[in-house]
C-alpha cells in the first residue's frame, strides 16, 4: 500500500524549498502539504487556541493554513489522516537551523509535533541564508524519507534535524551544537518620530566543537541529528536531590 507521506514548512506556501520537496517524495508515497499562509519562521512551537483556525485547498492534496507549522500537522494528522500517517517532512527552510536555533524554529517545531504524535518526522533546512541549493537538499531529503520508510519500527518520540550545506560531501549525525548571535537590539525611530525596536540577532558564530552540527556543516557534510522530545536533565537529579529531601521541602 501506498504511503502518506504529510509535508509542511514554516517558510509558507511560496517558501522556496516547498516544491522541490514535494517534488522528490511524490515518488515515495502519496503526499499531501498543509503549510502556513504566510512565513513563520521563528514561530517555534506556537498553536492557535483564540482564534478560528481555517484552511483551503490551493490545487488537490496542498493546503493552506492560517495557523503556524504545529498547527498544521496537529490538523492534517488528527482530522485529515485520523492518524494514519507514515512520516512528516518539515521544510526544506530556506536557511540553517543548527545550535540553538532549534528552539526557535518552526520548521524544526513542525517535525516535534510529528513526534509527539508518534510518526516519524525530520526538519530539512538548507544551512546558506541566501544561495542554498534546494534541489540538492531535497535529494538529501528523499534518501532519508526513504530510509525512515523502510525502518520496520518508527521513531519513537526521537525526531530529526537535517541541515543541507552546498556542495556536500557527505552525511554526519551530530550533537546540538552552541550558536552566537550578536544580542545587540536595534533602535531606530519610524516616519513619524517614534522609536521602534529590530529584535532579529544577527549570526556572529558557532562554537566549533568536535560532532556538533555546527562544526559538520562548516566542514561540508549534511548534519543529521536526533532530536529528543524528552528535554529532563537526568544527570542532575543527584546533583539537585538536596532540593526536594523532607528536612528541606517540606511545605
Ligand atoms: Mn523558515
Amino acid at each position: 500500500m501506498k504511503k502518506n507521506i504529510l509535508v509542511t514548512n514554516d517558510d509558507g506556501i511560496y517558501g522556496a524549498g516547498l516544491r522541490p520537496l514535494m517534488k522528490i517524495l511524490e515518488s515515495l508515497g502519496n503526499v499531501t502539504t498543509v503549510v502556513p499562509d504566510q512565513e513563520r519562521s521563528g514561530a517555534s512551537h506556537s498553536i492557535t487556541l483564540h482564534k478560528p483556525f481555517r484552511i483551503h485547498e490551493v490545487e488537490p492534496r496542498l493546503f493552506f493554513t492560517n495557523g503556524t507549522p504545529a498547527d498544521c500537522v496537529k490538523y492534517a494528522v488528527r482530522h485529515m489522516f485520523k492518524g494514519k500517517v507514515d512520516l512528516i517532512v518539515s521544510g526544506i527552510n530556506s536557511g540553517p537551523n543548527l545550535g540553538n536555533d532549534v528552539v526557535y524554529s518552526g520548521t524544526v517545531a513542525g517535525a516535534r509535533e510529528g513526534a509527539m504524535l508518534g510518526i516519524s518526522s525530520f526538519a530539512v533546512s538548507v544551512a546558506e541564508l541566501a544561495n542554498g541549493d534546494f534541489d540538492q537538499a531535497a535529494v538529501v531529503a528523499g534518501r532519508i524519507a526513504d530510509n525512515l520508510l523502510a525502518m520496520a519500527v518508527p521513531l519513537c518520540r526521537v525526531y530529526l534535524n537535517v541541515n543541507v550545506p552546498r556542495g556536500a560531501k557527505g552525511m554526519m549525525l551530530t550533537a546540538v551544537g552552541t550558536r552566537i548571535y550578536d544580542e545587540k537590539v536595534a533602535c531606530r525611530t519610524d516616519p513619524r518620530g517614534k522609536k521602534y525596536y529590530w529584535l532579529a540577532g544577527r549570526f556572529v558564530s558557532g562554537k566549533h566543537h568536535e560532532g556538533t552540527d555546527i562544526t559538520a556543516v562548516s566542514n561540508g557534510f549534511v548534519s543529521v541529528t536526533p532530536l529528543h522530545l524528552d528535554p529532563t536533565a537526568y544527570n542532575e537529579f543527584n546533583r539537585l536531590g538536596h532540593l526536594v529531601r523532607d528536612d528541606n521541602a517540606t511545605p
